[in-house]
């Protein structure tokens, strides 16, 4: 067989003095330049040029823009998970010998990091309760060197306390990372509270439609940020065009979603509260969340668009009400475009012992909600149907 002779082996991209709309999607791998001079010029910083994929592309910049303004951040990395972001902001601050504090309702991945990967590599770990500075300053060690947070607690929403663990932080001389994924930065912007680093599972509602698994860190300290960016490229955390270029798209209307899902989550927790056969509600902007003070002083009165809530019933509840709940995914994942709905008892907390989940609050009729952007009504309607058919059996 021989090949064909008409056709060039790479077809250039066709010309056009008119400009696309919309940022292309750029999947190269490598980046061709002109000569030795002109990569020499690039590897030195006197030109902006790529190079290789891994070390950057204009999909991953075009996204760390955008989370950059949000968070009010600069230079933040863009990591292939959200999971890369805290492997990042706990690698690239610690060292053997050193101790990191975390929260202890920290995401579960978060806690096997904490638990059996950072010990593994001679870095002490301890956890203590983020709502109670006081426990937080008595964990401190000399040898102490991050605090890793969460903003708001998965399943049972609890609001740390940001700003206290910042200031003791800072008195002690420790670094303080906040994993902002739940309010994101339209509920709080840690690093304009203090916070040295912020980090974000995009794949949840900054992207918002559960197609791209990504993640970001930034640090406010330039060089800080600098060593973020060198160890994420020679680990290998950094993100694919695809995604990045999925979640610039989400990211254009995550306003509209934010608003609109904060919005039904608010009423859906208060009308939640109001049903027979629903035992608690947990929703930061209710009066009755046990951080409710600190989600006006932090999160501004928002309280987001997760809801968590428990039933009578146990298991067999639990199921009548997932059957029930026709329409909406039964799904451990959150900040969909769509409500999903999941249950941690099953998923994530189902490596702990149902005496350590009693201890948190979380019993076999207690579900998380993450709410979507489907009209309020409707979506109330079908958690009326479903708490009622858990109420029956
Ligand atoms: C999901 C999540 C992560 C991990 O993000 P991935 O994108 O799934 O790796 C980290 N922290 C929080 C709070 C999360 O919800």
């Amino acid at each position: 067989m021989s090949d064909t002779p008409s056709k060039p082996f790479r077809t250039p991209w066709p010309g056009s003095v008119s400009r696309p709309v919309v940022n292309p999607l750029q999947p190269s791998v490598v980046y061709a330049s002109d000569d030795p001079d002109a990569l020499d010029a690039q590897y030195e910083g006197g030109a902006k040029g790529f190079t290789y994929a891994r070390e950057g592309h204009p999909n991953a910049e075009v996204l760390g823009q955008m989370v950059d303004a949000m968070e009010g951040a600069k230079g933040g990395v863009v990591t292939g998970s959200g999971m890369g972001a805290v492997t990042v902001a706990l690698l690239g601050t610690v060292r053997a010998g050193d101790h990191v504090l975390g929260a202890d309702q920290l995401y579960g991945r978060s806690l096997r990091l904490m638990n059996e990967e950072l010990p593994r590599l001679g870095i002490a770990t301890s956890l203590a309760d983020p709502t109670d500075v006081a426990a937080f300053e008595a964990a401190i060690r000399p040898e102490t060197r991050l605090i890793l947070i969460e903003t708001v607690s998965n399943p049972t929403l609890r609001v740390a306390d940001v700003d206290g663990i910042i200031a003791m932080a800072l008195a002690r001389g420790v670094l303080v990372a906040v994993d902002n994924t739940f309010p994101t930065p339209r509920g709080c912007q840690p690093l304009a509270r203090g916070a040295d680093i912020v980090i974000h599972s995009v794949t949840k509602l900054m992207a918002g439609h559960s197609d791209a698994t990504l993640g970001y860190v930034a640090a406010r300290d330039p060089d800080l940020a600098a060593r973020f960016l060198t160890l994420a490229v020679s680990m290998g955390f950094t993100a694919s065009p695809f995604d990045c270029w999925l979640a610039e798209r989400g990211l254009y209307s995550f306003d509209l979603r934010y608003e609109r899902c904060t919005a039904t989550a608010a009423r859906l927790g208060d009308a939640l509260a109001d049903m027979p056969g629903v035992e608690r509600v947990l929703y930061p902007a209710r009066s009755d969340h046990p951080d409710h003070n600190r989600s006006i002083s932090l999160l501004g009165g928002e309280g987001g668009h997760m809801v968590s809530f428990e039933i009578a019933g146990g298991r067999a509840g639990a199921n009548a009400f997932v059957r029930a709940a026709e329409g909406l995914n039964f799904a451990p994942t959150l900040g969909d475009i769509a409500t999903t709905i999941s249950h941690p008892a099953t998923s994530s907390h189902r490596a702990l012992t149902p005496e350590a989940r009693a201890a948190l609050g979380i019993s076999e009729g207690f579900f998380r909600i993450s709410v979507g952007c489907e009209p309020a009504d409707a979506l109330i309607a079908t958690f009326d149907t479903a708490v009622r058919a858990a109420c029956e059996v």
